[in-house]
């Protein structure tokens, strides 16, 4: 079990690691290249060490590097790591796994991946909090069976539960069961935007669930649907065939067929939480 955590990237994922390992008990020390970053994470006074040089961070020696930052940043990030030789087991937080998971095993790096399905639609280190991982999932990828030992009860300690999976099955899923709605929250807002943003003024408790993530990080969603476009451009052809169905459907006016089709999504979604 990891005595000494290092966590680069103290926003909202990684603040809230940062605040749930020294909950547990594990020291923890931050880096983040943005000044305002650490100014936020200063105030709360958990951290051993706080910085933006990376030199100064890897002298804390940690025994466990968490990477937080967005999967693009996260890239350079290990890049630097390598370079610098760096031998101690890393781990990271970022939405899509494949590419950072191959761009460390190419590095030579000692990297197992992981994925907190645990977020909001707010991000940096003020929104970030203990409570938000703790009962949610955690995803190990392709690591080695030592590493994902260690990550899975290091995980358990504060709450999560973990499943381990392949980097490229869990790009599939995570394409469609949380890339995908961020996409289409996001293209509904456009779709208002784009006919008149007055018909803001008349949106109600419906509008608001569904776009609540549409307030989401223009960096991170960019690094992700970039990152895994294949999956969520597969996702997108699907989904488009059923809204083409639905369309027909409405058009024809085949109201039994509709109340069918709803019957089946709601009493799904009725028994989902
Ligand atoms: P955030 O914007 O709240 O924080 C990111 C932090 O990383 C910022 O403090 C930023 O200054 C820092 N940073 C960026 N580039 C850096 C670099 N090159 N070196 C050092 N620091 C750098 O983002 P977040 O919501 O905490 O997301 C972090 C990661 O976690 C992302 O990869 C995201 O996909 C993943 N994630 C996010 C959520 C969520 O709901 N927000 C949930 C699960 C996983």
């Amino acid at each position: 079990m990891p005595e000494k955590i290092g966590i680069i990237g103290l926003g909202l994922i990684g603040g809230s690691l940062a605040k749930a390992f020294n909950k547990a008990g594990i020291k923890v020390c931050g880096y983040d290249k943005s000044i305002d970053s650490i100014s936020s994470a200063v105030e709360c006074g958990i951290f051993e060490v706080l910085t933006d040089d990376m030199d100064e961070f890897l002298d804390f020696n940690p025994d466990l590097i968490y990477i937080a930052v967005p999967v693009n940043a996260g890239i350079e990030v290990l890049q630097e790591l390598g370079h610098k030789n760096v031998r101690t087991l890393i781990t990271d937080a970022c939405s899509t796994k494949a590419t950072i998971c191959y761009e460390a095993g190419k590095l030579g790096l000692n990297f197992c991946g992981g994925h907190p399905i645990a977020g909001k639609e707010v991000s940096g280190f003020a929104n970030s909090e203990a409570e938000l991982l703790k009962g949610a999932l955690h995803i190990l990828t392709d690591g080695d069976e030592a590493s994902v030992e260690i990550l899975k009860k290091l995980h358990e300690k504060i709450g999560m539960k973990v499943k381990v999976m392949k980097a490229e099955y869990h790009d599939e899923i995570f394409g469609v069961v949380s890339h995908f709605p961020h996409l289409i929250s996001f293209a509904l807002m456009e779709l208002i935007l784009k006919k008149d943003k007055n018909l803001l003024e008349y949106t109600g408790g419906g509008f608001k669930d569904f776009t609540r993530i549409a307030a989401s990080d223009p960096v991170m969603w960019s690094d992700i649907f970039t990152d895994n476009s294949e999956h969520i451009s597969n996702v997108i052809d699907e989904y488009i065939d059923i809204l083409n169905d639905w369309k027909q459907q409405i058009n024809k006016k085949e109201k039994p067929v509709l109340m069918k089709k709803i019957r089946h999504v709601s009493s799904a979604r009725q028994c989902l939480y």
